[in-house]
């Protein structure tokens, strides 16, 4: 279910953020809180009312409208640089970076500060179609640098036949082409070690002899190629992957391509400011940071909740899990119980029946709720020392509350609340 609400609905939800999340309305945000709530019932079965956001803490699941948000950003960041210097000068093009300009208004930028890439011109999505239609191809992989001035721009490009299946233009500042052809190539070499699996045979096109010769021998010359030459060797183990020379400008697409790229790239890192040599983030780096910008911003909400009271003492922190999902329906029942407070407490049945008193059944100096018999209740001191030892020895704080739920004083005291609503 995890697997499906993660790898089906979201990117489904998520489809086109780009264009539409700058744009999204409270009503919208709210849709899209009752889908994840759907998923999330159907996973835990909790007691009606329960709240969302105390769920969302519960199973590490980011708000479906923050993660929207955050697909948005990266469409947005992976063409930002095409929107300011791609359309230059081939005219008015404002219906094609108009929805994109949006983000600079809407979202802080500052997260993508760094981002020196010159973005990617048509970057295909790597479906599982478009994999068993070419099933049995060969990947070709074409790679360049160029050099103007200090300004250096390199380049990749994976295809399999007519498909550009991914590419990558980077920027530098003065770092030497050979470097840069080295590092087209391992940047290559890195998205294969992710996305190669479904193409048996990849080539790499280089027209640099120098790269091609060091990385088909076993001499290396420094960092940068026993990094390089070690991750080949990685991915020669699955993989057949050969590393090839071609002849500058002999007319072959791919590699006249990846020179066009790799030129325009060292003309866009002349608008560097950083006059130092440096290296550029990649992409995954900056995907890196929009992720975790947010996951403060799902936390900042969490922080101005004025409700979930409870379910914020467990979890003061959010945090993004796979795992909890993953646990038996019935012990995610107790724990969502547990958590958000709804569950068998007089603090929370008295909402439903008329009791007068809500103090603990224990101890009778504070209200009943999961955080205090968690926590507080002097009448669990012992169960508590014991349930502290075991986590201390590596029992998960999910299980560490399922265990002190399930003490025999507590099996009563829900016990009784129940008999309590039942009358
Ligand atoms: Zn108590």
């Amino acid at each position: 279910m995890d697997w499906v609400h993660k790898a089906v609905v979201r990117p489904k939800i998520s489809y086109g953020a780009v264009v539409w999340a700058p744009r999204m309305t409270k009503t919208m945000e709210k849709r899209l809180d009752k889908t994840q709530r759907l998923a999330m019932l159907s996973i835990t079965q909790p007691l009606r009312s329960t709240p969302t956001v105390g769920l969302e803490a519960l199973l590490g699941w980011i708000p479906l409208g923050i993660h929207v948000r955050e697909a948005g950003m990266n469409t947005y960041l992976r063409n930002k640089e095409l929107v300011k210097s791609g359309w230059d000068g081939i005219g008015e093009q404002s219906s094609m970076t108009g929805h994109l300009g949006i983000w600079n208004q809407t979202e802080d930028i500052s997260i993508g500060a760094t981002y020196p890439r010159a973005g990617r011109m048509s970057a295909r999505v790597w479906t599982e179609q478009s994999a068993s239609k070419q099933e049995g191809l060969e990947m070709a992989i074409y790679t360049d640098a160029s050099k103007e001035g200090c300004n250096v721009g390199y380049y990749w490009m994976a295809s399999v036949g007519d498909y550009i299946i991914d590419e990558e233009s980077l920027l530098a500042k003065d770092i030497s082409v050979f470097r840069a052809e080295l590092l087209a190539i391992k940047e290559a070499l890195e998205w294969l070690w992710i996305n190669g699996e479904k193409v048996r045979n990849h080539t790499i096109y280089s027209d640099s002899m120098s790269a091609v010769e060091l990385l088909n021998g076993s001499t290396t010359k420094d960092e940068l190629s026993t990094e390089t030459m070690e991750l080949l060797k990685g991915l020669r183990t699955r993989l057949n992957v050969d590393i090839q020379w071609v002849k500058a400008h002999s007319g072959i697409t791919g590699n006249e391509f990846a020179d066009l790229m790799a030129k325009r790239g060292s003309k866009e890192a002349s608008k560097l400011q950083d006059a130092k040599p440096f290296m550029p983030a990649t992409y995954k780096e900056v995907k890196k940071m929009t992720h975790s910008y947010y996951i403060k911003e799902w936390q900042r909400r969490w922080d101005s909740l004025r409700n979930c009271k409870i379910s914020r003492l467990f979890y003061p922190q959010v945090r993004e899990s796979k795992h909890m999902v993953r646990m038996p329906l019935k012990e995610l029942q107790e724990l969502a119980q547990a958590i958000t407070g709804h569950g068998l407490y007089k603090h929370h049945i008295r909402h439903w029946n008329e009791i007068d008193d809500s103090q603990c059944a224990l101890c009778g100096e504070a209200e009943e709720h999961s955080w205090h018999l968690w926590e507080w209740c002097p009448m669990l001191e012992q169960e508590r020392a014991i349930i502290r030892k075991l986590m201390e020895k590596g029992t998960s704080f999910e299980k560490g509350i399922i265990k002190m739920m399930r003490t025999k004083k507590l099996v009563e005291l829900q016990a009784s609340n129940e008999a309590l609503l039942a009358t």
